[in-house]
Order: C-alpha cells, then sequence, then structure tokens
C-alpha cells in the first residue's frame, strides 16, 4: 500500500487536554477532523510528572503570587511528544509576538505546530530557551490559560487547509490578506430598516463592484488600522490610487 500522506497535525500540550478539539470538533473544523484532512493530538503535561503527587507546578523564585510550570516536568513533556525536528514549537504567551495572518499562513503551510498552553503565572523561562520555544500572543490581553489561545492559532490554520472550507476561503479577498480589512459585506433582503444595500453591489457592474470594494476596504483600513495602512504604504509605495491622495487633495 502507498504511503499515505500526513496531514498537517496540531500537537497540543496542557494540563486540560479535555479542551480538545472542543470548537474545533464542530461545523467545517470538525467534519475535516473526522474526515482525516488534519489531526489534533492533546497531550497532558501532567503525564510528565515524576513526583508522587505529579505536581507540574511550584511558586516563584523570587517570590510573588501564584505558580509557574516547572521546566523540568514541560521538558520531559515536549520531548516525550516527539515533536519531528521541523515542526513549529509555540508557546502560547502575551508576551509572545502577535498572532498575524502571514504566520498563520505559514503555520499552515507546514507539517503544523507543537503548541505549549502555559497555565498559572507562565512557563520557567530556561525551558523557552532550552526548546527554543517561540513566544506567540493572540492579543493584548490576558487569558487564564494557553487553550483557548491555542484553539484560535488551530483555527486559523484550519481553515486554510486544502479542502476544508472549499472555495469559501477567498485568500485573495479577506481581511488582511493584502494588508487591508474586507470591505463590507451584504445580503438579503434588499432593504432593512430602511436601508437598502448599495446600488453597485446589484448593479451586476463585476468591474465597478470590484473598485467600490477596493476603496471601501482602503477607507475602513485607514479608519480603523492606521498600523496596518502605514505598513501598506511601505510596500506598495506612497501612492497612485489610494484614497488618501484623494481626500488629502
Ligand atoms: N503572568 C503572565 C500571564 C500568565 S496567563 C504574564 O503576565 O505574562 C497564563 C497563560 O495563559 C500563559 O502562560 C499563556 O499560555 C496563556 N495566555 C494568556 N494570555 C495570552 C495571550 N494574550 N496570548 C496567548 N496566550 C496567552
Amino acid at each position: 500500500m502507498a504511503a499515505e500522506i500526513t496531514p498537517w497535525r496540531a500537537t497540543v500540550l496542557t494540563l486540560f487536554p479535555e479542551m480538545f478539539p472542543g470548537p474545533l470538533g464542530i461545523s467545517l473544523a470538525g467534519r475535516a477532523l473526522a474526515a482525516g484532512l488534519w489531526a489534533l493530538e492533546a497531550r497532558d503535561i501532567r503525564d510528565s510528572a515524576t513526583d508522587r503527587h505529579r505536581s507540574v507546578d511550584d511558586t516563584p523564585a523570587g517570590g510573588g503570587p501564584g505558580m509557574v510550570l516547572r521546566a523540568d516536568v514541560l521538558a520531559a513533556a515536549i520531548d516525550a511528544a516527539d515533536a519531528a525536528a521541523d515542526r513549529p514549537r509555540l508557546l502560547m504567551s502575551p508576551r509572545g509576538r502577535p498572532l498575524t495572518q502571514s504566520r498563520v499562513q505559514e503555520l499552515a503551510a507546514g507539517p503544523g505546530p507543537l503548541i505549549v498552553c502555559g497555565r498559572f503565572e507562565g512557563v520557567d523561562q530556561r525551558v523557552i530557551e532550552a526548546r527554543r520555544l517561540e513566544e506567540v500572543s493572540i492579543g493584548d490581553y490576558v487569558l487564564s490559560g494557553g487553550e483557548i489561545a491555542a484553539l484560535a492559532v488551530i483555527d486559523a490554520c484550519v481553515r486554510l487547509l486544502p479542502g476544508v472550507m472549499g472555495k469559501l476561503v477567498s485568500g485573495a479577498d479577506e481581511s488582511f490578506s493584502e494588508g487591508l480589512l474586507e470591505y463590507p459585506q451584504y445580503t438579503r433582503p434588499q432593504e432593512f430598516e430602511g436601508r437598502p444595500i448599495p446600488e453597485i453591489l446589484t448593479s451586476g457592474d463585476h468591474a465597478r463592484v470590484a473598485a467600490w470594494r477596493k476603496a471601501e476596504a482602503e477607507a475602513l483600513t485607514r479608519a480603523r488600522r492606521p498600523d496596518l495602512w502605514a505598513q501598506r504604504q511601505v510596500r506598495t509605495g506612497p501612492g497612485q490610487k489610494h484614497p488618501k491622495n484623494t481626500t488629502e487633495g
């Protein structure tokens, strides 16, 4: 029998493996999981504890509140997960580099990451260094654990995998795909509480629709995400055709 192609795979190290697949077992991601288009392995960090009480955490060196995940236990859990060298090893962490759609695209294109979920006050710094964990944040706020963050990372990747969403993911049009937020969407009814669908969208003129969507996406991005807009200006040049020039002129 021909060797099967290993599907994209996420391995999650957590103290709460019962939180997986959780919401990823539902809808398109769940159907794709059941169909073997991707795989998920949730491993209990506590299985790598060695003492009688199966303890995984201890008080912070130097004092302070809370508990810290032990380096030795977590390292053993990572080693036991036997992540192939080419798999990214992520540590969910509010100190990490904020997750972006382009990092998601890279992760989705690879074999799939190993993801460590912190708990308590976080993890011992030495395991981050010794196991070369890439700290990834899902935003500037603090969750009680890395599990919900890991679910977010995996969800963002899985929807990009071939066959998971079919044509639903039109990579070119989505928010962030070109450094722009997405244009506004409308569907029936034609009129809602006195608000009609913008006339251009029902004109059937594809070129005008495309131009309108681009202009809306640019205006939204400028207004809501000046940081994204500035990056885009750097990439595309302070340029022609951007609404900036028309409004400033
Ligand atoms: N004391 C830490 C916060 C620990 S929160 C600090 O101030 O940095 C507990 C765990 O939740 C973290 O180890 C991490 O795995 C996860 N977590 C919390 N907020 C997160 C975020 N914004 N992004 C990713 N993971 C997060």
